[in-house]
């Protein structure tokens, strides 16, 4: 990414950052949102599910090609022409062609994101068409001259006073902003009288399927099945990927795609055509043509690695769950297609340099991950493409020093123990930094920064390791870059935690960092090194358990196993590492069994870190632990939303980062806690500088400080 266009993007960031409305919308929207969909998934194994639709997907994908064939004797055989586009610039022509043969002008169209893909509406309107959208959405943004900024809602960007000023253009009528149902009025008479006068209706296709040659629509307004049966000519385009088996296998994406796209059990309408059917406003049979697009996609559903985003069931869930989609939406985290998919697939279909500014973009905190129907690892694969978006570009300068800093342990220890001479002056003898020097950390403001430690966990580790004679449990520490460098006192209240139960603890002095920061970079060669070095500073086989105080770290050590699976001398040992890693709840909860402590004089919050909650699926056992210690444990709406801290992330993107961090801190004062307790020392360094900065009197504890200060009392 060049300079220019980096500050660019960042000042479009920031322009949405400053759009109070978009804040407020999006907010509300991912609210309603997260509770819809709990609703809607309620009593069901939403994980199993999304597996099998990955596996059925992935089956699908591994036979495109004989689906296709498949689907073109059927869809043929019931009337339909069937088309193949290579590209964006074949489908255009197609159905431009066809619009020509069958002397259609104007064109009434249902929501479908391929036809944004191939920027099909100028196309057509450039051969002197008239092209109308149907959904509402659609429509206003049409009416506006914008793309979609939601793959289900296209128009959440807009306030009702915007919608009310563009109809007042387009009917030359006041609108009142106020009465939603003449809004809509406005529409439904202009578009049904549309609708009556259309040559040619287009569509997209949630599924085709390949045993009956049909194509099936989900959606809740209506506008599909009117555009797919009233004008005397029907094309569907539909992207390869949509094709599936048979009815069978899209009724169970059919279970999952309504509840997450809104959290609705089933859509209100859902249409399947077969063939070219009969046309009574015409007065006989429907002219039906099928136009699938390749557009790359057959080509990437045979790459062992990114096929995965081709499951994809445009659900638009990954925007919804996403904490950046939530602070800047659609217009500036996507470019066609939004969200987290959309960091994927606009490299593979719009190419590098519409990708370049938004695949860096990402906090890796999970949640599209575990929120997604179709199972896609959507934050590794974005990882995947900036790794490949940078191949192309060439690696950054702070990429290259990673590598060289990050495998080379004695050198980046050395590193950490000058930064703490060069910070002293800075902290003035306190354990925070107000002010860097701009030069340093630009944007950094809305955050202290905490002093690297004078002595590290390593070296205190002699004096405070337990000293047991017979141990019943054998643990082998795992501090990461900064419960070693940063908060040695987190790993010695977890000691005090330990005290008198038999547990040996050991801290091998050879560890490094977990690599986080390195897989973060798209750095994978150096992810790869760092892995192995600490496999070999860790022996997983002479411990019960390899504990760390860091969800991050932990979730990390946890994809050792994936990171090492193709490498004959470390993969077995990886595995090994990974099975024994655990955190620190659920340690205590499983082996210590801390006793109840007398109620405290403390109100608690509690921020999930998001490699813990989603990372390593620990929801409750840090909450249990804090009500036994006797807290007055306040829980809110976002806790297992991100703080925004995301390692480098917190630096490259600091506006985000600070936006996010602004509103979870928000809802951790309305709780009225005095104390902001999590169990990730990243985590603790974003939510304390926060707080400092705002000069709240909120304290950040890690769950062992804050355990064992329920313990001492
Ligand atoms: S990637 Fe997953 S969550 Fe995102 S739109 Fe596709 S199916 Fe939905
Ligand atoms: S990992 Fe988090 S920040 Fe990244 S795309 Fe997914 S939801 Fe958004």
């Amino acid at each position: 990414m060049s300079r220019a266009s980096r500050r660019q993007y960042h000042q479009r960031l920031k322009g949405a950052l400053d759009n109070t409305f978009l804040g407020q919308t999006l907010a509300r929207f991912q609210g309603n949102y997260r509770g819809s969909r709990q609703a809607g998934f309620a009593g069901m194994d939403f994980e199993a599910l999304a597996a099998e639709v990955g596996a059925a997907k992935d089956a699908a994908l591994g036979q495109l090609e004989a689906l296709y064939q498949q689907f073109k004797a059927q869809a043929e055989a019931a009337g339909a022409t069937v088309h193949l586009a290579h590209d964006a610039a074949h489908a255009r022509e197609i159905i431009a062609d066809i619009a020509a043969q069958t002397g259609s002008r104007r064109i009434i169209k249902s929501k479908s994101m391929t036809s944004e893909e191939i920027h099909l509406n100028r196309h057509l309107e450039a051969q002197g068409l008239k092209v109308t959208e149907t959904d509402l959405g659609e429509w206003i943004i049409q009416l506006r001259g914008e793309g979609p900024s939601h793959m289900v809602a296209p128009a959440i960007h807009l306030s009702r006073s915007q919608v009310a000023e563009l109809f007042t253009q387009v009917t030359g009528e006041k609108q009142d902003p106020e009465d939603i149902a003449s809004l809509v009025e406005v529409a439904r008479q202009r578009l049904r009288q549309t609708m009556l006068e259309a040559d040619m209706g287009i569509s997209g296709a949630n599924f085709a399927l390949a045993s009956t040659g049909s194509i099936a629509t989900v959606t809740n307004e209506g506008n599909a099945r009117l555009v797919t049966t009233l004008p005397k000519v029907h094309v569907a385009l539909v992207g390869l990927e949509k094709l599936v088996p048979d009815l069978h296998t899209a009724l169970k994406i059919l279970q999952l795609l309504p509840r997450s796209a809104t959290g609705q059990l089933i859509s209100t309408y859902v249409t399947w055509v077969t063939g070219a059917v009969e046309c009574a406003a015409n007065g006989g049979k429907k002219e039906l043509h099928i136009v699938f697009l390749d557009n790359g996609r057959l080509a990437l559903s045979q790459d062992p690695v990114f096929s995965q985003a081709l499951r994809c069931l445009r659900c638009g869930s990954c925007a919804n769950v996403c904490p950046i989609f939530g602070k800047v939406g659609g217009h500036n985290y996507g470019h066609v297609y939004i969200g987290a998919i959309g960091l994927i697939l606009t490299y593979f279909y719009h190419g590098r340099e519409a990708a370049q500014e938004l695949v860096g973009n990402c906090l890796n905190c999970q949640a599209c991950k575990v929120n997604c129907p179709a199972d896609i690892d959507l934050p590794a694969l974005i990882k995947k493409t900036a790794g490949l978006v940078m191949a192309e570009q060439g690696r950054p300068l702070k990429n290259q020093l990673l590598r060289r800093v990050l495998t080379n342990r004695p050198l980046f220890h050395f590193l950490l123990r000058r930064a703490y001479l060069a910070q002293k002056p800075l902290a003035g003898g306190g354990r925070l930094i107000r002010h860097l020097p701009l030069f340093f950390a630009p944007d950094q403001e809305f955050r202290s920064l905490p002093v690297v430690a004078a002595e590290p966990l390593r070296d205190r580790w002699q004096r405070l390791a337990p000293k047991v004679s017979k141990p019943r449990l054998k643990v082998a520490l795992f501090g990461g870059c900064l419960v070693d460098f940063v908060y040695p006192e987190q790993a010695e209240a977890f000691l005090g935690l330990i005290q008198g139960k038999d547990i040996q603890v050991d801290y091998a002095r050879d560890q490094s960092c977990c690599g986080l920061p390195a897989a973060m970079a798209s750095e994978e060669e150096t992810a790869r090194e760092v892995a192995r070095q600490n496999l070999a500073a860790l022996d997983a086989k002479q411990h019960d358990y390899v504990l760390t105080l860091c969800a991050s770290c932990a979730s990390h050590l946890k994809k050792y196993p994936a990171l090492l699976a193709d490498d004959p001398v470390w993969s077995q040992r990886a595995r090994h590492l990974a099975a024994k890693v655990i955190d620190l709840a659920s340690f205590l909860q499983k082996e210590v069994g801390l006793k109840p402590s007398a109620e405290q004089d403390k109100a608690v919050a509690y921020h999930a870190p998001c490699h813990l909650c989603r990372g390593l699926g620990v929801h409750e056992a840090p909450k249990e632990l804090l009500r036994e210690a006797g807290y007055d444990y306040r829980p809110y709406d976002d806790e297992e939303v991100c703080c925004g801290f995301g390692g480098s992330y917190s630096l490259d993107f600091p506006e985000l980062s600070a936006a996010i961090l602004e509103r979870k801190l928000r809802q951790v004062a309305a709780t009225g806690a005095d104390t902001l307790v999590t169990d990730c020392p990243g985590c603790v360094l974003q939510l304390e500088g926060g707080l400092d900065h705002l000069g709240s009197p909120i304290k950040v504890r890690h769950l062992a400080q804050a355990l064992a200060e329920a313990k001492d009392k």
